[in-house]
């Protein structure tokens, strides 16, 4: 998207010459506070989309936003936003017009950090009561969403936040699906008060600018010394399951030359998967993380071994070359041990570019603010893929400590969370306060 023009209009000086009083923002005070919603005995936090702790943490927040002078408002799919209306607001309002969206997730993983989407929820309430208080109503309306979901741990669905947001996906596409305990989305939903009966508006599906704030929840950051990370593309992703089929047959009696080791072969594969990975080179990277061999006796040739395999990379063109040279090798394997190969694609997701001049601003921040900053993919998905093709999106990266995240562990020094907040000020200053 290239229709994304924010200029600084002569009356708003950009970038802030310095940030008053932010020392005085109390974020890593605000995370500890959330995090307390779904804590777990192991310093974890449990927050799964509509449970108890969920509905707590969104309530909290909604009551939060409204201390801190924004106007908070749920959608029916739950998702909340914490509104900072521009003096510009009703005036023929085009995409030109809409509101600037910056947030995250609430939701988190069983057991997961409190960094991991609370972190850039967190980050926006503050930076939009920051700007409220130092520079007044802003010229166009700048938003905090705090997104329902994302992380797909409690329905076998990534992404309802955004998905639902956006208009990617209705609810009639989930309302039946069920969580461990049998209880369905449509209950769930219902249960916690939102769904299309609730009385709340549904999403406007309009939006300016999409902006996360986000920890990297992986090394390259800490390990090559940089505070900032400007997010340049999400990845895509294939996934698939490879299926060998061999012979059962005596572990004592049967020749190796005879055999058809349907695990033997499986290992041979899995070692192909990771010299054709390092062959191709950064940023691409496959995985083959499960492996179950039948019928899985210490005394039998295995009949049949089933492994996954996950490829990610920026380029389209990347991930489907690599796939088709890790076919070939598995066919060759497969042909030279006579067993037979079969395989299925789970998942096919394209890689999504982050937008040009956001990015663009966000590296003239960090060189005026002299934080160290490395442009870099994310590994991970996140919700910015989803609101990608709906409106202009970046994305902000701080370090997460060893690149431990999804864990209790997870842990982002407070000094490193107020760079990545200084970032987005700027930003949002320069948007909401700009021409
Ligand atoms: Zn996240």
């Amino acid at each position: 998207m290239n229709d994304f023009e924010v200029h600084a209009s002569a009356g708003a000086e950009f970038p802030i010459q310095s940030l008053p009083q932010l020392e005085q923002v109390q974020l890593q005070g605000m995370l500890d506070w959330l995090s307390t919603y779904g804590a777990d005995l192991q310093g974890g936090v449990t927050r799964l989309l509509y449970d108890q702790a969920w509905c707590k943490a969104q309530h909290a927040l909604a009551t939060k936003m409204q201390e801190k002078g924004l106007t908070p408002a749920f959608d029916q799919s739950g998702n909340l936003y914490g509104t900072l209306n521009g003096n510009r607001t009703g005036a023929g309002m085009g995409i030109e017009e809409a509101p600037i969206v910056t947030g995250s997730h609430i939701d988190t993983v069983v057991h997961g950090g409190k960094y991991d989407g609370a972190y850039g929820v967190v980050a926006g309430v503050l930076a939009l009561e920051y700007l409220k208080n130092h520079f007044g109503t802003p010229k166009r309306t700048l938003q905090v969403v705090s997104l329902c979901e994302e992380e797909g741990s409690r329905f076998p669905f990534a992404y309802w936040g955004s998905r639902s947001i956006t208009g990617a996906s209705g609810l009639e596409e989930v309302q039946h699906l069920k969580d461990q305990a049998g209880i369905t989305f449509a209950q769930a939903i219902c249960n916690a008060g939102f769904g299309p009966d609730s009385g709340h508006r549904t999403a406007s599906h309009t939006y300016g600018a999409f902006i996360e704030l986000h920890i990297e929840q992986g090394q390259i950051l800490e390990r090559l010394g940089h505070s900032i990370g400007i997010v340049s593309d999400i990845v895509g992703q294939k996934r698939f399951s490879i299926t060998v089929i061999g012979e059962a047959n005596h572990a004592g009696t049967t020749p190796m030359a005879w055999r058809k080791d349907a695990l033997a072969g499986a290992a041979e594969m899995i070692t192909a998967v990771r010299s054709i990975a390092l062959e191709a080179g950064e940023p691409l990277v496959a995985t083959v993380g499960r492996v179950t061999a039948e019928p899985g006796v210490g005394n039998v040739v295995a009949s049949r071994a089933v492994f996954s395999l996950d490829i990610r990379h920026i380029r389209q063109e990347s991930i489907d070359r690599c796939w088709q040279d890790m076919l070939q090798a598995f066919s060759r394997i497969a042909a030279e041990q006579q067993l037979e190969l079969n395989w299925e694609e789970h998942l096919s997701v394209t890689p999504i570019p982050m937008n040009e001049q956001i990015t663009a601003d966000i590296r003239a921040i960090c060189e005026m603010e002299q934080l160290s900053y490395i442009h870099m993919p994310s590994g991970a998905g996140h919700d910015s893929q989803i609101f990608q093709p709906v409106c202009p999106t970046a994305m902000i990266f701080v370090p997460s400590r060893d690149g431990i995240s999804h864990n209790p562990l997870e842990y982002t020094a407070e000094e490193d969370l107020m760079k990545g907040f200084r970032v987005l000020v700027q930003l949002l200053y320069k948007y909401g306060y700009g021409s």
